[in-house]
């Protein structure tokens, strides 16, 4: 049981920064606390207190500074979802943060609690890595700036030291006459097998596919670009026999990450379905044109 001394709240960065060094970082920053708190109850994770992070101005807020897109660590998915910038700049992302769980872990969860829990299927974490983005890591006395896809190392781990916070996400948005977009299989209670969700991002030029970015969660251990699948793509005028040949390759790509584990058939069926659905959609629907 934690004691009400193993709780703090400082009101500013500098502040919680300092108190995480002097407990050695022994502290879990605490944020939405939707992975956290039931970790903490259920006796899955035992820690010494906790450093609520909720009155950090300093963690919060979308910006644009006419360059990039900056993501305070704090901003919920219900806030990159409604956000008209992300709306409109990056949908992808907006889309991800909307596929969450339900309104109440939507209006509670953060974009830094969603990185730093590193789960395989992490929805927002797939658009993250699929634009590129970085975060920039505080320390009482050094900061970083790390590709997210760096600081990601395994199921529920990281890079990220115990005396470091996520202040920000930062990235730039897909170039204009991009299109993007994300889809997740969500669970059904027939299967109980974890999900899985796919990030795409297409820039057209003269109707030729000049760039691509694909990210894949929950066929490993984190969320990754697959450079093989960006590679069927790039070069292509996008067009029905393109989509039948990504779909063949997603499913072979699906098939090597997995190799034999349990749920290699089922994932190889259900990443045809999400790809086929993506790519029409992106192809040949009203796909989210970034202008
Ligand atoms: C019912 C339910 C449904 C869910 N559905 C989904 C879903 O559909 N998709 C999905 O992706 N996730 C889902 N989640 C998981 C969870 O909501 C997300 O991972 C969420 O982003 C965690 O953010 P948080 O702010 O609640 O983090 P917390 O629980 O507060 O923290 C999570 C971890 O991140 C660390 N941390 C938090 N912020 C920082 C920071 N700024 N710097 C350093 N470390 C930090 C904490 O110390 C902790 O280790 C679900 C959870 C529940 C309970």
């Amino acid at each position: 049981m934690l004691k009400l001394n193993d709780f703090f709240q400082p009101d500013n960065l500098q502040a919680a920064l300092t108190i995480l060094a002097d407990s050695g970082g022994q502290l879990r920053p605490l944020a939405g606390g939707t992975d956290l708190v039931p970790a903490v109850r259920q006796g899955e994770l035992r820690i010494k207190g906790f450093l609520d992070l909720s009155q950090l101005e300093e963690l919060k807020g979308i910006k644009d500074d006419g360059r990039e897109i900056h993501l305070g660590s704090l901003t919920t998915f219900s806030q990159l979802e409604f956000s008209p910038l992300i709306q409109k700049q990056v949908p992808l992302l907006a889309e991800a943060a909307a596929s969450v769980g339900s309104p109440q872990i939507r209006n509670q969860g953060t974009v830094g609690g969603n990185i730093a829990n590193a789960s395989p299927a992490a929805d927002t974490v797939t658009a993250l890595v699929a634009l590129e983005a970085q975060a920039r890591l505080v320390a009482s006395r050094v900061a970083r700036t790390a590709p997210i896809s760096d600081l990601l190392c395994d199921v529920g781990k990281t890079t990220i030291q115990p005396v470091e916070l996520i202040q920000e996400v930062v990235f730039t948005a897909p170039p204009p006459g991009s299109k993007s977009g994300f889809i997740k299989l969500g669970r059904r209670k027939a299967l109980a097998i974890a999900r899985m969700n796919m990030a795409v991002i297409i820039t057209l030029e003269d109707g030729i596919i000049t760039r691509a970015r694909v990210a894949l969660g929950a066929v490993g251990p984190n969320p990754s670009r697959n450079l093989t699948l960006e590679g069927v793509l790039e070069g292509q005028r996008p067009s029905s026999s393109l989509l039948e040949n990504f779909v063949s390759e997603a499913e072979r790509e699906v098939a090597r990450m997995l190799g034999s584990r349990p749920s290699a058939p089922y994932k190889r069926e259900a990443v045809k379905g999400i790809a086929r659905d993506l790519l029409t959609r992106l192809f040949f629907g009203n796909g989210q044109v970034v202008t």
